[in-house]
């Protein structure tokens, strides 16, 4: 079988086309905007929070155009025009593009506006990052356009990795709308089976009409005259009179159920979809425009022996596992070559309908160069943990103290030299030659220590912007394809793919160390001993080898002054990155210590639902607070979160301080509006004794301007920004800072309070825990300016737990600093949110495995329905997490049944398993037997949880776990309730496990 190259193919998308406008359209007017001066196309890095260092725009060689390329981070260019133009006279864009390795978020492509200063009150993003196909071939897209006068125009493009780029090769607005395609627009159809001995064509029945199909496509409706076709180099039978394909539900789950009857090594289906409505929140934006989700759509393949695969399908022209609307063939693989009852297209959206046009399979095995499409969920992240002692003998380094550079860097492990050329350990930027010393030392378990420090020996106070350490060049080979790293920041990259990565200390990057590894000559890591909480930022590039470093910001140091750094340090390994996060947990332990003691009951909470008192219009939704009769309804809301989730584990009240004249957040003195202290404290006391505890919620950083405290302290307390200005323009709010003593005294004094008047469980701060959003530099403050949130955070946070009870909890919106994490009891955390934007194959909060005492609750998306977003609550049990629950149950938008009832799936396992899944020493992605299967690991006394997630798009089963056997053990699976197959082999176990596509799966092992 041999398939049709794909050459170049244009594919042109229309979404919603504009109504008529009344005024005259000049059927001539077109502008194409210029792309051939990259000079015009001006960089914009301070509209991004975290713009790319690594940005180019070229003129394309050869066919005109620009090519636009980033890495690591983002850009927006900004093109302003040399004259306006008014798109209600060329309402159609059309951008004709090609690119790859674009992250596809929700963001724009393109931006119009009115004014050329930014943000505009007339403008639009006509096309979302999200829009583009980012396969190497050409595309064209148009869509329709405001009516905007449009003088500024804006591009952005975003990666987590190199090599990214977008040729626009024409863009241009015309009053034109597209002309309507035909399907030979898009696929390469011609007519009678030829050399098509190898395939089989599948007759069905059909129930629909393919023109109902093409006319919601806006396609011309001209369907097949002949029944026997070639598309894409495959025959299909194809019926040629209405009805003519099968059509599933728009609405209601549904199936499209086809006999095969015979071994199938490949299916090919000739269909597509149509889709209403907007993305769930949290899977993306605007209008839906592909699915990849495996609890919507699904192929389930039955064999004659009573086995079943569920697969996804790949679409042919992209290699990649989506649903598209428009005509395509996609590609299906059985995982085994045994004889296929029937096929059935699984429809669980409602959203959208599928259509089946053909089925062709290919009986017999594929050859392995058929298809080649680029699987990247698989990665070698979880190889085996092996425990590579560090000793004296570990590491061998040569430092240059005149040079300040690293000569040699030998891995004792492995005997492997990882610096060909010296690398320089400490870096800076500064006006004049700094008197720098390094000191090295061998710490008893054989890593080594340096120590910086910057003397100012002159007359003049000295601005010096160091990096320590920094190590360049790091390879222990010379082919740098297996050079792999480990960066834990929130949301762990692991991977081997060139990147370049960079995250402050706090809230997105909370631990102090990095990893470098190769699975032959194991690896080295690097770490800061900073007990301070000194602001930094911690990056990692790689491209055939690596860099990694510290960067620490600019600071002054006085005459005749000595600037000492954090201590760094160098260890090396035998294994992978397990051993670096082995050795910074050793380290942790030695100074860890909460400052009050971790609360079981506290990490027994998976179910973690937040309620509100009163109407909340960001969720649109009333509280359980009726004010006119002055009453809690918290029965009626646990009662259905029960029903809805299972259970619930802590109710956590947002708005219980609010008050019609003193404001939501300052003063916290809501009682005579809830009727009364005793009241809401009864309610407290009440929710306790039927075994919910609650918590209470406070702002870390506003105060609502009515509130007396803001009235009194706010203009003196508040934080100003690099230009001396308010962080909100609104004058309902001030942002307060956290160094301020006054205001740390405020409001721990507060909490404490609250908690004696309320006797509450658990007390929050907003805001707090990211620890990089408001820099302040008010002068009169008296922190240095800029200040770091970091440490005022801290500050305040220990006072806080220290005016609470021990047995009260403290959490915060982000898990903060390792070192800040002392202070309190867990946080919310966005660590699975961020994961799912990298190319990670599958989420991991790392943090929740190196520090597993703190508590952590994912919240996926704030304030906005999670809806049907099944993958996310998989990912959450996967990391064996608590999840943040929000939104009203008497509105079904805000979840599917079927996405409450994962819910109370995963709830009752982590319930049930509560002490496994708070084990002091669970073990993040342990090895496997497969390469899509990952698996976490939460071992105690006398039994072991393991997590299971498979990160590809078909059915796995066989053997996909080995573990340590102990002859009194018992083996069963807590996903499918039931006892494990397996075999011995030595002292180990093979279990024999079945995980569906994209699904989660759970283990257990006890004795
Ligand atoms: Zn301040």
């Amino acid at each position: 079988m041999a398939l049709s190259s794909a050459s170049c193919v244009f594919m042109a998308l229309v979404f919603s086309l504009p109504p008529f406008t009344a005024h005259a359209v000049d059927r001539n007017y077109q502008k194409t905007i210029e792309l051939s001066n990259p000079a015009l196309w001006e960089a914009m890095p301070a509209w991004l929070s975290n713009p790319s260092t690594n940005y180019v725009v070229t003129p394309i060689e050869g066919s005109g155009g620009l090519r636009f390329t980033v890495s690591s981070g983002g850009m927006k260019w900004r093109h302003i025009l040399s004259e306006s133009l008014d798109t209600g006279k060329a309402p159609y864009l059309t951008v004709r593009y090609r690119a790859e390795k674009i992250s596809s978020i929700d963001s724009y492509f393109v931006y119009i506006g009115a004014s050329s200063g930014g943000m505009s009150k007339y403008e639009a993003m006509p096309i979302l990052l999200d829009d583009l196909e980012c396969d190497g071939i050409i595309h064209e897209i148009t869509v329709a356009v405001p009516q905007i006068n449009v003088s500024v125009l804006a591009i952005q493009l975003l990666s987590e990795v190199c090599g990214a780029y977008i040729d626009i090769q024409e863009m241009s607005f015309s009053c034109t709308p597209p002309p309507k395609l035909k399907l030979t627009n898009l696929l390469n159809i011609s007519k009678g089976w030829t050399a098509a001995e190898e395939f089989k064509p599948i007759s069905f029945v059909p129930n629909a009409s393919a023109r109902d199909w093409l006319n919601s496509l806006r396609f011309e409706d001209a369907w097949f005259q002949h029944p026997e076709v070639m598309i894409e180099g495959i025959p299909f039978h194809v019926m040629v009179n209405d009805p003519n394909v099968q059509a599933s539900s728009m609405h209601d789950d549904d199936a499209i159920l086809v006999d095969i009857n015979s071994t199938a090594g490949t299916v090919y289906l000739f269909g597509g979809a149509e889709f209403i409505g907007t993305q769930s929140p949290s899977l993306g934006s605007g209008l839906i425009r592909a699915v990849e989700e495996v609890d919507r759509f699904l192929i389930e393949i039955d064999y004659a022996d009573g086995i079943k695969d569920l697969v996804f399908p790949i679409r042919l022209s992209s290699g990649k596992n989506e649903i598209v609307e428009r005509p395509a063939i996609y590609v299906v693989r059985p995982t085994r070559l045994e004889v296929i009852n029937t096929l059935a297209v699984i429809d669980k959206m409602q959203q959208g309908r599928f259509f089946l046009a053909g089925i062709t399979i290919v009986p017999d095995m594929p050859r392995q160069a058929d298809i080649c499409v680029q699987d990247t969920n698989a990665l070698n992240i979880a190889t085996d943990v092996r425990k590579g002692s560090i000793c004296s003998t570990s590491i061998g380094i040569l430092v240059d103290e005149e040079t300040m550079s690293l000569c040699s860097l030998i891995n004792r492990h492995s005997q492997t030299e990882w610096l060909e050329v010296p690398s320089p350990i400490v870096e800076y930027v500064s006006d004049a030659t700094v008197d720098t010393t390094l000191h090295t030392t061998i710490a008893k378990n054989g890593e080594i220590e340096i120590s910086v420090r910057f003397v100012n020996k002159s007359a003049e106070p000295l601005a010096l912007k160091p990096t320590f350490p920094v190590i360049r060049g790091l390879s222990p080979s010379t082919n740098g394809s297996e050079l792999r790293y480990c960066f834990p920041q929130s949301g762990a990259i692991i991977g081997e793919s060139p990147v370049r990565l960079r995250r402050q200390y706090g809230g997105l990057f909370p631990l102090q160390f990095v990893d470098v590894y190769h699975p032959e000559a194991g690896g080295i890591y690097v770490r800061t001993h900073d007990a301070g909480n000194n602001e930094k930022t911690f990056w990692l590039e790689k491209d055939t080898k690596i860099a990694l470093g510290v960067d620490y910001p600019e600071q002054t140091i006085a005459p005749g002054e000595t600037l000492a750094l954090p201590t760094a340090v160098i260890g090396a390994h035998q294994g992978d990155w397990h051993d670096a996060l082995d050795a910074y947990r050793r380290w942790v332990s030695t100074w860890y210590r909460p400052v009050v003691p971790r609360k079981e009951w506290f990490r027994k909470i998976f179910n973690f639902r937040q309620v509100f008192l009163h109407y909340n219009s960001a969720i649109g939704s009333n509280g359980v607070f009726d004010h006119t009769k002055s009453e809690y309804r918290f029965n009626e809301e646990i009662n259905n979160s029960i029903a809805a989730f299972g259970k619930v584990d802590y109710i956590h009240v947002f708005d219980w301080g609010f008050d019609p004249q003193q404001g939501r957040v300052g003063d916290y003195k809501p009682w005579s509006y809830l009727g009364g202290l005793a009241h809401f404290r009864e309610e407290i006391l009440r929710l306790r004794g039927s075994g919910i505890p609650v918590g209470l919620y406070f702002e870390g950083y506003m105060l609502d301007s009515k509130s007396t405290v803001a009235k009194e302290h706010g203009q003196q307390w508040q934080l100003l920004n690099d230009k001396s200005e308010p962080y909100s323009s609104r004058s309902d709010r001030y942002y307060v800072c956290p160094h301020v003593e006054e205001w740390q005294a405020y409001l721990s004094r507060t909490v404490e309070r609250v908690c004696k008047e309320t006797t509450a469980d658990g007390y929050y701060l907003d805001q707090f825990g990211f620890n990089y959003q408001y820099p302040c530099h008010n002068e009169t403050h008296g922190h240095p300016v800029p200040s770091s949130q970091i440490q005022g955070e801290a500050e305040m946070l220990c006072r806080v737990r220290n005016a609470l009870p021990a047995e009260k909890v403290l959490y915060t919106e982000e898990t903060p600093t390792d070192v800040s994490s002392q202070y309190q009891d867990g946080s919310f955390t966005y660590a699975i949110s961020r994961a799912r934007k990298t190319f990670m194959p599958v989420a991991l909060n790392l943090t929740r495995f190196a520090l597993p005492d703190f508590k952590t609750f994912e919240i996926i998306i704030c304030d906005r329905p999670l809806l049907d977003d099944y993958d996310a609550v998989k990912q959450v049990f996967f990391n064996g997490e608590g999840i943040w629950l929000e939104g009203p149950l008497s509105e079904p938008q805000w979840f599917t049944d079927g996405l409450c009832d994962l819910i109370s799936k995963t709830h009752a396992i982590l319930c049930e398993h509560s002490d496994a899944f708070g084990s002091d020493r669970p073990v993040p992605l342990v090895g496997t037997l497969n390469p899509f299967i990952f698996a976490n690991k939460f071992p105690v006394e006398n039994k072991t949880v393991w997590t299971l997630y498979n990160s590809s798009y078909s059915t796995v089963r066989g053997y996909l776990l080995e573990v340590e056997h102990s002859p009194e053990a018992i083996y069963y699976d807590l996903w499918n309730n039931m006892p494990i197959e397996g075999k011995n082999t030595g002292e180990r176990r093979l279990l024999n496990i079945e995980i569906g596509p994209r699904d989660v799966g759970c283990v257990m092992k006890s004795s």
